[in-house]
């Protein structure tokens, strides 16, 4: 048997990817100039692929970035001038303050207990704040963000730029792009592609926000301006020679995901959820991170066992199955369980079967 990802990401590729970077190396996708026509087809086939599997509107741009590590740096630069806002319910969740205040802005931060998430009364953003940021699925805790919250943050905070961190809940997590002004991912989670690659879809508040701050002097980057990459992306350009072969894959595999259609692939992400949780609840020695089923990721299953993770890693790695560790301070006492649209129903059962039987 061929070795099984469910690690958080990177984690198994996408099934259908493999060929498409078979063909993307035979066609000469990998050779070919940035600045020809067939960079163009297949950056407009991404773009316009992604639009209609997400619902993404018109009015919004899709960007190419290196991963959403670079999304939280441009959001910053891009649209913040001195106050920012952050709900930071976990390592994810917390990183763009922390890129924030080395980037010298005023950051007011919503420090949340982990694997929680905050009500709407609790969220108080200063009216000095112009942006608010939040983790859609928080893949260190396994803390979902619920869309009605994001809605009600809109309404309450109409004036507020809203920045979502979508990696490991894009496409699975269906959003509405009405409530949000920014969204972005890497390819390596819920896409299944290799690792190298972010995708950030912004609106043009954002961009006006950018053309305001650099009209002011403010240094809003340097080769990745906003205004810039919007523009050169209107001819579905970028400003640097891309990751081809990703964006690529991407457009090939977002086609697929939308033949398969959306809504089966969540019928299937529900399904394997549900067979994983019950697992967890039942058996006696694990318990999940995310008290509240409500907000708990469908995901990314953060799993807290009382034997040596360590054991079960090692005991499933025997039979070719990948999972995750704890993130960062709970690495020993944590699992981590990814269930993306790569991941088959049959697969998740064989996962949820090996697990039940298990005792540390
Ligand atoms: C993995 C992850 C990131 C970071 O992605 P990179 O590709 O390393 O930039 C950010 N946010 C969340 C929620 C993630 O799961």
């Amino acid at each position: 048997m061929p070795d099984l990802y469910f690690t958080p990401g990177p984690t198994a590729l996408y099934f259908t990817a493999e060929e498409h970077i078979k063909t993307a190396l035979k066609t000469g996708v990998v050779n070919t100039s940035h600045r020809g026509q067939q960079f163009k087809d297949i950056y407009k086939a991404c773009a316009d692929n992604l639009k209609l599997l997400m619902e993404i509107p018109d009015s919004f741009h899709v960007l190419i970035t290196s991963s959403a590590n670079e999304a939280w740096e441009r959001i910053i630069q891009n649209c913040v001038r001195s106050d920012s806002y952050h709900i930071s319910n976990g390592p994810f969740a917390s990183r763009i303050e922390k890129i924030a205040s080395q980037l010298q802005k005023n950051t007011h931060n919503l420090k949340v207990q982990d694997g929680k998430v905050p009500s709407l009364e609790e969220i108080k953003v200063p009216e000095a704040a112009e942006i608010i940021t939040i983790c859609l699925n928080e893949s260190g805790t396994g803390a979902a963000f619920p869309l009605q919250l994001i809605e009600e943050l809109r309404n309450k905070y109409p004036d507020k730029l809203m920045a979502i961190d979508g990696v490991s809940a894009l496409p699975v997590v269906p959003v509405d792009f009405n409530s949000i002004d920014t969204i972005y991912f890497s390819v390596q989670k819920a896409f299944g592609l290799p690792a190298g690659l972010g995708i950030w879809i912004v609106n043009d508040r954002c961009v006006e926000k950018a053309q305001k701050l650099a009209a002011e002097g403010v240094m809003i980057g340097s080769y990745h301006q906003l205004p810039e990459m919007v523009e050169k992306a209107a001819e579905y350009q970028t400003l640097e020679t891309p990751n081809i072969l990703g964006i690529f894959t991407l457009a090939k595999v977002a086609e697929d995901m939308l033949t398969k259609g959306i809504l089966a692939i969540r019928r299937e992400i529900d399904y394997k959820a549900a067979i994983l949780n019950i697992a967890v609840e039942e058996h006696p020695q694990m318990e999940h991170f995310v008290k509240e089923a409500n907000v708990r990721s469908k995901t990314v299953s953060v799993i807290k066992t009382d034997f040596e993770n360590t054991q079960l890693i090692k005991y499933l790695k025997e039979k070719h199955i990948h999972i995750g560790t704890g993130y960062g301070k709970y690495k020993p006492e944590h699992i981590r369980i990814a269930n993306f649209p790569t991941h088959s129903k049959e697969q998740m059962e064989m996962l949820v079967d090996l697990i039940t039987a298990y005792r540390g």
